[in-house]
């Protein structure tokens, strides 16, 4: 194996810029371009040990800097690992590196240290993608999950299944192949118990997926009612800024404007729409036209009404549209006397919120029947949770044939027949957690990493 370096922080100016070597002369080509203050050579440091001294290049010193020297196999990689830290000025970063690759080190490339914890048994595929899903993470759910994943907690859950199927086999495989050995058959109830046991757990993280997801990619939102209901004034209160216009000048709202939102462990991304009214005015009409586009295109509508003015027939043809959709109905300005009638509403729809976005209230109640109409206000982010459609797909492919090994136990189909259809689930999750994944697969997974990762 080669050694390898890259910049580990960002590409940015910072306080410290890491560079990270990894590989057999990791160490030697650390100490080829720094110097110890107190004249020890690094090599002849053990793990996680560290030096202060100064990046010399050409042999002039160029940086104060501290090296970190990690001893394989107790290392992020699995190898011997250097760490460079300088001040994280750009210039001084790269410097280094170049200093580093001159010294014998070749460019990592993108997830290479991830794929060579990977490669070297540190962890297993689905660690390895929850490194990337903790640096991309935007809401706390998602981080909080994504952090469960890479300390093993999906690993476990899908090892304690593989394990069962596994033991399951064995011992079915031992008694078709040498019937005439003592081998004690393996009770059709035993064997369903079992395979019950896989099934609801697998059936248990497959469901969690949606929710995962929804956590995890944020929900496309639309914002919608007639004109001046207080739209523009929602937005505001949920992003905290005055990025929507808001006027009471009816129709200003003329286009649509995006932003993404965190409403408790979630994020939203929303859409506040032009006045849903029929209007004679061409601008306005192509934003009239968007919003209803928005709509269909919507996972979430929060549909806002004027509580101090009556029900108006635009208002009626928003409940109809939101009959078929996830939608909150959020009854604004409950600061002034009430007109609408509140129960049509309220009948129409799965959840009603009351808010007051002029005096910042109702927030919390908005909270609570988005986080419950997307069922993610129970969503255990100490669960165990698949984290993308890779390792959903695997599991589900394990589930159908789990579910086929136990409709095979009760029609009574020959034991090495139901020994397939567990291997076949058992081959599954053996890719899942990537014991068994091929190349290409797993140069596609650290392929989308960052270099330095
Ligand atoms: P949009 O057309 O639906 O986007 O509505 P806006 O957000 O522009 O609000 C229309 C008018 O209603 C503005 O004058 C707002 O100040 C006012 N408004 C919005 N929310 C409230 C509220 O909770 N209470 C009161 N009293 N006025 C509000």
């Amino acid at each position: 194996m080669t050694t390898i370096a890259a910049i580990s922080t960002g590409n940015a100016p910072g306080g410290i810029g890491v560079i990270r070597i990894s590989g057999e002369d990791a160490v030697k080509i650390a100490n080829k371009v720094f110097e110890c203050k107190d004249k020890t050579s690094l090599t002849e440091l053990g793990g996680y040990r560290a030096k202060f001294g100064s990046i010399v290049i050409d042999g002039k010193r160029q940086d104060d800097a501290v090296a970190l020297v990690f001893r394989a196999p107790k290392s992020y990689t699995g190898e011997d690992v250097a760490e460079l830290s300088v001040h994280g000025g750009m210039l001084s970063v790269q410097k280094t590196l170049e200093a580093v690759f001159a010294a014998g080190a070749v460019p990592a490339g993108a997830g290479e240290f991830t794929k060579r914890a990977f490669l070297n048994g540190k962890m297993d595929l689905t660690q390895a993608e929850s490194v990337a899903d903790i640096i991309s993470a935007e809401g706390e759910e998602e981080l909080k999950a994504s952090f469960g994943a890479l300390h093993g907690r999906l690993s476990r859950s899908i090892n304690a299944v593989l394990d069962k199927l596994l033991d399951a086999s064995a011992t079915m495989a031992a008694w078709v192949d040498y019937p005439d050995e003592e081998i004690p058959e393996l009770e059709e109830s035993e064997l369903e118990e079992t395979l019950t046991f896989c099934k609801n757990e697998l059936s248990a993280l497959l469901d969690g997926y949606d929710k995962g997801q929804t956590i995890k990619s944020g929900v496309n939102t639309v914002i919608a009612g007639r004109p001046n209901v207080g739209k523009s004034s929602l937005m505001n209160m949920l992003t905290g800024t005055d990025k929507s216009i808001v006027t009471h000048i009816e129709g200003t709202t003329r286009d649509i404007v995006e932003e993404s939102v965190r409403l408790g462990g979630i994020v939203l991304h929303l859409k506040d729409t032009a006045g849903l009214r029929e209007s004679g005015d061409v601008v306005e009409n192509i934003g009239i036209e968007k919003a209803y586009k928005a709509l269909d295109g919507a996972q979430l509508v929060l549909a806002v009404f004027d509580s101090s003015a009556e029900l108006t027939d635009e208002d009626r043809r928003l409940i109809e549209k939101c009959k078929d959709k996830l939608s909150v109905a959020v009854i604004n300005k409950t600061d002034l006397v009430q007109s609408a009638d509140t129960d049509i509403i309220e009948k129409a729809f799965d959840k009603t919120v009351y808010i007051s976005a002029k005096n910042d209230e109702g927030l919390d109640a908005l909270e609570g029947a988005v986080t419950e109409l997307l069922g993610v206000a129970d969503f255990d982010s100490n669960a165990p949770l698949l984290a993308n459609l890779r390792q959903k797909q695997h599991c589900e492919n394990a589930l159908a044939s789990v579910n086929e090994a136990l409709d095979g136990v009760t029609l009574g189909v020959t034991y090495d027949a139901v020994n397939v259809m567990i291997d076949a689930a058992a081959d599954e999750l053996l890719s899942l957690t990537g014991k068994k994944a091929n190349a290409e697969v797993v140069n596609n997974i650290f392929s989308k990493f960052c270099v330095g990762k």
